[in-house]
């Protein structure tokens, strides 16, 4: 008796292969382009979840016959005070995202009928509400004068070719020991033990560069987004918020001291990432970045033993 494997011994195919049949290759452009019809690609969230899913997947809500008392969880969903005279008020319904209309996924459908919360739902303690207009754009400078635990120092750079076109990146490193601000903004002295700044560039940075940098502090934004985080914030309810420090900062520029470095001394760090560079690689005439907005930030974390090892 002959198997495949000896059929295959005794006439092998040929090579190579003959061309692809014209019906297959119409059949895979067919498949392809159905695959890519927009109802196979469009996405939307779940309003339990708030996950991305395709639409194809998702269901309308109200035309399912599931509990949805499921889905109320008290003394999470907290509304919004604009003072301190407000009551603390939380929603009383179920815990849904009224922006992503009325949908559900199947994987929390099936929790639902199941009569259980889905772990993924937003009522299970994954609500966040909407980030409000104070917390929104804020640079990452102004986001380390807002956090109430500080794990990392950090070394921020930030590039400008001749062409002015930016660049920046950030090491974190993992500080011994975490620290817990009790009043926010941090001092100015704090901040220069956790935060250094190096630009380099053929000038000083101009008012321009530092609006486009990461490094901007604004003092009314961060002040802003404290008194909010204060009102509306849980862990920041007991929070101090130090008016001395917060009028040590500028308006609108660099919350520490600016360490220049010029492009053509031999001892500058290159422009360029060296992630991205081969070790031979020459790069004296290549700039990278963007001329207009916000230039590009990237952020890289360094473990204390990884530090350790380095030294
Ligand atoms: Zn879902």
């Amino acid at each position: 008796m002959i198997n495949a494997r000896d059929e295959e011994i005794l006439s092998p195919p040929k090579f190579p292969p003959a061309p692809l049949h014209v019906a297959d290759q119409i059949k895979i452009v067919r498949d392809f382009c159905a695959e890519l019809t927009p109802a196979n690609i469009e996405e939307t969230g779940c309003s339990v979840c708030g996950q991305l899913v395709l639409v194809k997947d998702l269901l309308p809500l109200s035309q399912q016959k599931v509990d949805l008392s499921l889905l109320v969880n008290h003394n999470l969903a907290r509304k919004e005070r604009t003072s301190s005279a407000d009551p603390i008020e939380y929603e009383e319904g179920p815990i849904l995202d009224e922006t992503c209309g009325d949908t559900v996924c199947k994987s929390c459908l099936k929790s639902l009928k199941a009569k259980k919360r889905p772990t993924f739902s937003l009522s299970n303690k994954l609500w966040l509400g909407e980030v409000p207009e104070v917390l929104q754009d804020l640079s990452f400078a102004e986001k380390l004068l807002l956090s109430k635990v500080r794990h990392n120092r950090c070394v921020v750079r930030v590039a400008k070719s001749g062409r002015a076109k930016m660049t920046s990146n950030c090491i974190m490193f993992e500080a011994p020991m975490a620290k817990v601000y009790h009043a926010l903004p941090p001092s100015r002295e704090d901040m220069k033990e956790v935060l250094a700044f190096i630009f380099i560039g053929s000038s000083e940075p101009t008012d321009d560069d530092i609006s486009r940098s990461p490094m901007l502090v604004r003092r009314e934004r961060v002040s802003k987004a404290l008194d909010w985080l204060k009102l509306n914030h849980a862990d920041y309810t007991e929070l101090e918020i130090s008016r001395e420090n917060l009028d040590s900062y500028p308006l609108a520029g660099v919350p520490v001291k600016v360490d220049m470095r010029y492009p053509g001394n031999k001892d500058a760090p290159t422009q360029r990432d060296p992630l991205e560079q081969s070790m031979h690689e020459v790069d004296e005439d290549v700039d990278q970045g963007t001329r207009v907005g916000k230039c590009p930030f990237v952020v890289r974390g360094l473990t204390g033993a990884q530090y350790e090892n380095l030294i």
